[in-house]
């Protein structure tokens, strides 16, 4: 398995990282979670927002969350 070295996007807001910024998480099964900024990870992480409700994530759903059935 290889690591890319190129940017990711944020696990939150989806905004594009360049490598050797923001923060990552490995979570104890593997996964791994990146943030832009503390902002980011404190949001996920702290305050355990949902990115589609806040307007200045790119996630961020317009006129509310649509619920697929
Ligand atoms: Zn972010």
């Amino acid at each position: 398995m290889s690591v890319s070295l190129s940017s990711k996007s944020c696990s939150f807001c989806g905004n594009t990282i360049r490598f050797g910024e923001g923060r990552i998480l490995v979570r104890n099964d593997g996964s791994m979670l990146y943030f832009c900024s503390s902002k980011c990870w404190k949001n996920m992480l702290v305050l355990k927002r949902d990115a589609r409700k806040l307007k200045w994530t790119r996630r961020y759903v317009k006129g509310g969350i649509k619920v697929s059935r």
